[in-house]
């Protein structure tokens, strides 16, 4: 029999395959007595070797595919590795303590952390992410049954306490079949990650980690957010059944490729996509997505040593626009902040990072970042159709001043000669409530609405959206969000603009009949989402659905609106 673990299912789908677990967590390294000291030292010797020697295979792969700005990184923790005081400190503390080698390279390590953190210096607080990410590497070479020491070419189940955005982007995407992490909420970034890529994710479960060894196969549900951990055979079966229905249906989601997104009363909807990269934006055709709803671009930043230059900023959006062939791209400026933190930014440590000093906010402050980003999107824009969108946006005196920079960058452009495109719509996301309140009078200044309710929902009901203990909070269907969705809805089109959806909810299968209902224009989700949603759409009658709108609204919590909702689907 099986571990049975409940945790929350945040991206659809089921997967089997064995578990790779990842030791990042320094906390579950204790001090173990050895009794050859020799053999320990040869031990931690081999594990720097396999170490070095995978770093090196990264920097080469990161070279090759990426770009310098990444394989940076690898090169910063190679030469880091490759210390000698950091060899000699370890060797000489397992040789006179007689203590097992993962725990005198957990001390040094920690040691140097701390003498790292306490510095203000971005190009330090890099470093210490760094150390982090070696200790990681070293952790499952070291750890009994850590990842390194069960060979697993095919796919994986990555385990983890907690897997950042930039672990997760480093990961080769072929090989993972799911994600299991403790920690982390429906809509944290690595979560969002993960569902652009269509992998089942489960999170927010306290013994995964204790259950779990590298090697062992897992059944992951990202449906209901069931767990097992090393299933009996009849169990795998049972699953493995399920797994061929699940790929039956998606077959049948291939009947609307090349088709165009109708409802069943024949009512036309756009269908975007969300991506994180230059390189997803060759994803989106061969999805049949009808174009970029929104582009992430702090992923840019995020997998970079520093800030990504404009020219490089320039030929990675028109690289992005030429993959959709005169399919629009809409780019949101940097979003950094909250979970995304980008150490050489020089960001201020803050107690509340969500709340704090981040995304348009930082950016109007910073116009040494601001004005390159937006310079290069006006020149690739001047080639291609790409659209600017605002984050984070709280109050119009930051929606003007975001414009006004924007000018401020056409008129140096103008003046030097340099083409761009004069016209280019601007719009804002609509995530934090006041937006969404004043949504009538945004829409007066603002080319479009895309309305992310990833934050919208975090910020309305005041519960962080990465954490699990607070996910009961951030329910989607919250009428309290439903309304401000609606009203957002209406100010777009009593004003003749387009609105569309680009929050998580945009692909959730009970929602979206909902967001037909009220009229939505457009909603952009993950490129491998866009059959299946294309599929529901299908079945949606839109003026039913219209009807059904403000009774929805009416109702007094989540609970009432989903069970309204199956009854009405069920219809
Ligand atoms: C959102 O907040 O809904 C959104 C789409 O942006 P992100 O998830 O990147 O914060
Ligand atoms: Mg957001």
């Amino acid at each position: 029999m099986a571990h049975r673990i409940h945790g929350l299912g945040v991206c659809p789908g089921l997967a089997i395959a064995p578990q790779l677990v990842l030791h990042t967590q320094p906390e579950a390294v204790s001090p173990q007595a050895v009794s050859d000291v020799k053999a320990e030292i040869i031990r931690f010797r081999r594990a720097m070797a396999a170490v070095a020697e995978q770093i090196q295979s990264f920097l080469a792969q990161a070279k090759a595919e990426i770009g310098q700005t990444e394989s940076e990184i690898f090169e910063a923790q190679f030469l880091m590795l490759q210390d000698p005081t950091l060899t000699q400190e370890v060797e000489a503390e397992i040789r006179t303590r007689g203590l097992c080698a993962q725990w005198c390279f957990v001390q040094s390590v920690q040691a140097r952390i701390a003498l790292l953190s306490d510095s203000e210096n971005a190009y330090m607080q890099q470093r210490v992410l760094d150390l982090q990410d070696i200790q990681g590497q070293m952790l499952d070479h070291l750890m009994p049954g850590g990842a390194a020491q069960v060979r697993l070419d095919g796919p994986v189940i990555l385990t983890a306490q907690e897997i950042t955005p930039t672990q997760l982007l480093r990961f080769e995407k072929k090989r993972l079949a799911g994600v299991l992490m403790e920690e982390g909420g429906a809509t944290s970034h690595t979560v969002l990650l993960a569902a652009a890529i269509g992998v089942p994710c489960v999170v927010g479960a306290a013994e995964f980690l204790a259950a779990s060894r590298s090697g062992q196969t897992a059944v992951v549900d990202g449906n209901s957010g069931l767990v097992l951990l090393g299933p009996s055979p009849e169990e795998e079966g049972e699953y493995r059944l399920r797994l061929a229905q699940l790929t039956q249906a998606r077959a049948m989601d291939e009947d609307f490729r090349g088709k165009p997104t109708r409802t069943a009363d024949g009512a036309p909807l756009t269908l975007m996509c969300n991506i994180a990269s230059s390189k997803e934006a060759e994803d989106v055709l061969p999805m049949d997505g009808e174009g970029v709803g929104l582009f992430r671009s702090e992923f840019l930043y995020l997998s970079a040593q520093s800030a990504p230059s404009e020219e490089e900023q320039y030929q990675t959006y028109l690289q992005a626009a030429r993959a959709l062939r005169g399919r629009p791209l809409t780019v949101r400026t940097l979003d950094a902040g909250g979970d995304k933190q980008i150490a050489y930014l020089d960001m201020p440590q803050e107690a509340n990072p969500f709340m704090g000093f981040r995304a348009i906010r930082f950016c109007l402050e910073r116009p040494d970042i601001f004005k390159p980003q937006l310079s290069a999107l006006l020149r690739a824009a001047a080639q291609a159709d790409i659209r600017i969108m605002f984050p984070m946006i709280a109050t119009m005196d930051e929606f003007r001043r975001a414009k006004a920079v924007l000018r401020e960058v056409q008129e140096e452009l103008a003046a030097a000669g340099v083409p761009f495109r004069s016209d280019i719509p601007v719009g804002m996301m609509v995530e934090i409530p006041s937006a969404a309140i004043m949504a009538d009078q945004f829409i007066q200044e603002a080319d479009f609405f895309s309305i992310g309710t990833n934050d919208l929902l975090q910020y309305l009901c005041s519960a962080d959206r990465g954490n699990p203990r607070t996910t009961y909070l951030n329910d989607p269907c919250d009428p309290a969000l439903l309304r401000m969705i609606y009203y957002t809805i209406c100010q777009a089109k009593a004003c003749g603009k387009e609105v569309s959806i680009c929050g998580q909810v945009a692909q959730d299968a009970q929602l979206i009949p909902l967001w037909i209902g009220m009229g939505v224009d457009k909603l952009s989700v993950s490129p491998i989402q866009i059959l299946r949603v294309r599929r529901q759409i299908a079945a949606v009658d839109s003026a039913l659905w219209r009807g059904h709108v403000q009774e929805l609204l009416r109702l007094p919590d989540a609970g009432a609106v989903r069970t309204r909702l199956m009854e009405l689907a069920a219809r």
